[in-house]
């Protein structure tokens, strides 16, 4: 089942059932796309009818963060938790360690992905990865592409930034079974950027944590009013069209 947050559906899945799906996904060899969706692409997606229509296409789109779990809320349709790209990932590590997967890492600064690819083959052994920055010129493209190919991942991990890493993965969807839309998640593997304390993430403030680590988020983080705004404005009209056809 699917929730609809300003015109993008939102999958009701728990992380680990987002893992299974992901797993089946591999295991048939069906290729799926997977958004993680955070309010700001949402927010994106709202005033960006192309954008709206990529998103929508994808097999699995994940509520990434509580932004988008208190819009699912307050419009009648609760998710049964956040879902976001380091979460679902790190969840996925252990899946495709034991089953051998090969994963590619594109994205973030030079050495970055390298750094996180490094870490996560060490801690899990089984995973065979490659890895490339995502600051690269469009005309390095196609040696990158042809890098892709020949290694045949199972899993694409796509860290460009949104909307960027959205459009990427859509043009590109033959490079892999499963691509994953993951923001800045190799940042966070590689150490760069330290995740919030488990606890702080239990209180569901990381987003304030994260600001006050990082205070130039705070323009990103200026859409989030808007986007409640706009989410609270949706749930009127659907009151309002629910009182007039139960007249
Ligand atoms: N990035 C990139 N190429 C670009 C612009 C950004 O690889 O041209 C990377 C950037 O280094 C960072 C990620 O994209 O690792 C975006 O991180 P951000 O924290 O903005 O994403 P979020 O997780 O909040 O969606």
């Amino acid at each position: 089942m699917r929730t609809e947050v300003l015109g993008v559906k939102i999958d009701n899945y728990t992380i680990q059932e987002t893992v299974m799906r992901i797993r089946e996904a591999v295991e048939k060899k069906e290729q799926t796309w997977v958004v993680t969706a955070n309010p700001e692409l949402i927010f994106a997606a709202g005033r960006d009818a192309r954008l709206k229509q990529l998103i929508n296409r994808a097999q699995i789109v994940t509520p990434d963060g509580v932004g988008v779990v208190w819009a699912a809320k307050r419009l009648g349709h609760p998710l049964p938790e956040r879902v976001t790209g380091i979460d679902l990932i790190e969840s996925l590590f252990p899946v495709a360690a034991e089953r051998k997967w090969r994963i590619f890492f594109l994205g973030s600064k030079p050495g970055v992905a390298e750094l996180a690819a490094r870490k996560v083959t060490e801690q899990y052994p089984g995973i065979v990865c490659q890895t490339q920055h995502g600051y690269f010129q469009p005309e390095e493209q196609p040696e990158i592409i042809e890098r892709i190919q020949t290694f045949q991942p199972q899993l694409l991990l796509a860290g460009l930034g949104a909307p960027r890493q959205e459009f990427w993965i859509a043009s590109h969807l033959d490079l892999a079974t499963v691509s994953i839309g993951v923001g800045g998640s190799f940042d966070a593997l590689a150490g760069l950027n330290k995740r919030a304390p488990q606890w702080i993430r239990n209180i569901r403030l990381e987003w304030l944590y994260r600001l006050l680590k990082q205070p130039q988020r705070i323009k990103r983080q200026m859409v989030l009013p808007k986007f409640a705004w706009r989410v609270i404005k949706q749930g009127k009209k659907e009151e309002q069209n629910h009182t007039r056809r139960s007249r």
